[in-house]
């Protein structure tokens, strides 16, 4: 079979640029795919983190063009000097992406993202004319690329490429107002409900949603709940009328990254029939967190997340009273967003000295060391497309207590404490005591050395690996290829 060609964007890969799991996604999938004999080749924004992860390489085409509004742009294309992985081809124009973060500042989102991912989504269309690659899948994802499918449509050379839009995350939907609309250069007939138009402003993760021969998402029961009301974020409507070609394909971890048998950020290796590192892990991050030496025989909690109301932090505030001082469990806090969010962790932390830290930054290592130190992690998400640090922790060996949505519905299991089956706990609303007694559970669970070790090794033993994953984004790519309907 001749290999499928694969032009697959993002606005965010790891290791170069990353804010949350799609950096993830973007940094693995392709590269499991080129493993199945995909010819595939990854398109994103050249930021200055990029350029700093990896050394400059000769441009590949120095005086591309595009439209902006009535502005035409020149711009770069260099391909990252990496072996062995996708190609990876950035956009590099430094007035638009040489910036000390990626999409805002504390302040918030940089005032000119319209004109920032207008631009990326017609600079790939100009690469695309420039190139002699003929992809069979023009693969996007997420708002920053969603206006690529429209232009897919719109130009008759392209016109016959199949186009996937996978969404990531629905609560971020790259709502402009309708004066940023003409910068697009599509005329207005675009600009109505079956459109872009969005409660009078205009919305680029819509443009992908509509335009695309097909749209996925990182987990099946994301997939359904996104067509619902409740979670659709007022897209539901939109993706119910395309049902028939919404897909949800569960996330992979990439295990060469993630492994506590290999992990060299922390403090102590181990492997599911050995886990006496782990115990060095947990001694290592309560000094770290400067929390009580007792809590070596009490459960300590992590939680590596966003602080953003997706993630329903906020539920655990009225709760911190019982899960330390009743439960006396530890509690370690790793995460940075919203403000106000920070200071009550941060408030509560310092009325919990020695049992609570919260470590406000983004710093990957230190996830890495409550992955392997803490004995759970909680997610406690309103809304979870995939979620990652659930599918890590189970390979940690680090007990996942969920609430049961999206993807972490999808990926844990609840415990069965008489017969020590599952891998985590889980809650079914969004509540602090639905919550509590999820941990409560837990708790009692934790108290049964031979059931939570069963436990940890069930986790341990699960394969999200993208190999997996990456068969199904494959399999979705031919019956592209094959169903001329979608
Ligand atoms: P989302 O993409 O919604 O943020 P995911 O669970 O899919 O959630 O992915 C989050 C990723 O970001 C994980 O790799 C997690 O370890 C990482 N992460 C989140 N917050 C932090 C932080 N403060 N420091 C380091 N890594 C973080």
């Amino acid at each position: 079979m001749t290999p499928l060609r694969v032009v697959f964007i993002a606005s965010e890969a790891a290791p170069f640029a990353k804010t949350g799991g799609l950096a993830d996604v973007a940094g693995s999938l392709p590269n499991a795919l080129r493993r199945l004999n995909v010819d595939i080749r990854v398109v994103l924004p050249g930021y200055r983190q990029v350029f700093e992860h990896s050394l400059r390489q000769e441009p590949v085409w120095t005086n591309l063009n595009t439209w902006l509004g009535s502005q035409r742009l020149t711009f770069q294309v260099r391909k990252l000097p990496i072996e062995n992985v996708a190609p990876i081809y950035v956009i590099d124009r430094e007035d638009m992406f040489d910036r000390p973060h990626l999409y805002g500042n504390d302040d918030g989102d940089y005032y000119d993202n319209a004109e920032r991912f207008i631009f990326f989504c017609r600079a790939v269309v100009s690469l695309m004319h420039a190139w002699d690659f003929t992809p069979h899948v023009v693969h996007c994802n997420d708002w920053h690329t969603g206006l690529i499918p429209v232009y897919m449509q719109l130009e008759p050379a392209f016109r016959q490429f199949k186009t996937l839009f996978t969404l990531h995350n629905i609560g971020y939907s790259g709502l402009f107002p309708s004066d940023k609309f003409a910068l697009t250069g599509l005329d207005l007939s675009h600009y109505q409900p079956n459109g872009l138009e969005f409660y009078g402003q205009w919305s680029m993760l819509k443009a992908g949603l509509v335009y695309s021969r097909a749209v996925s998402t990182v987990s099946p029961t994301y997939a359904r709940e996104i067509q619902t009301p409740e979670y659709g974020k007022g897209l539901d409507g939109v993706l119910r009328n395309r049902r028939a070609s919404v897909f949800g394909l569960l996330n992979g971890v990439n295990y060469q990254m993630w492994n506590p048998e290999t992990d060299t950020f922390i403090p102590a290796r181990y492997t599911p029939d050995d886990l006496s590192g782990k115990r060095i892990c947990k001694a290592a991050l309560i000094q770290a967190c400067q929390l009580d030496g007792s809590l070596m025989e009490r459960p300590v909690i992590g939680i590596v997340s966003r602080l953003d109301v997706q993630k329903g932090i906020d539920l655990i505030i009225p709760i911190l009273s019982e899960l330390i001082e009743s439960l006396k469990v530890g509690l370690v806090i790793l995460g940075t967003g919203d403000g106000m969010m920070q200071q009550r962790l941060q408030r509560a932390s310092e009325s919990y000295r020695g049992k609570f830290a919260f470590i406000q930054r983004f710093d990957d290592e230190f996830a890495r060391r409550i992955l392997a130190g803490a004995d759970m992690l909680l997610i406690p998400s309103r809304y979870e497309p995939c979620g990652l640090t659930q599918l890590y922790a189970m390979k940690y060996g680090t007990i996942p207590v969920v609430r049961a949505t999206g993807g972490l519905n999808d990926t844990v299991s609840e415990v069965n404490e008489h017969t020590g089956e599952g891998t985590g706990f889980t809650f079914k609303h969004v509540d602090s005591t639905d919550c509590l007694t999820a941990i409560q559970k837990a708790v009692g669970v934790y108290r049964m050395p031979l059931t939570w070790r069963r436990i940890q090794t069930n986790g341990m033993s699960m394969d999200f690996s993208w190999e997996k994953a990456a068969q199904n984004y494959l399999s979705l790519y031919r019956e592209l290829m094959r169903d001329s309907t979608i």
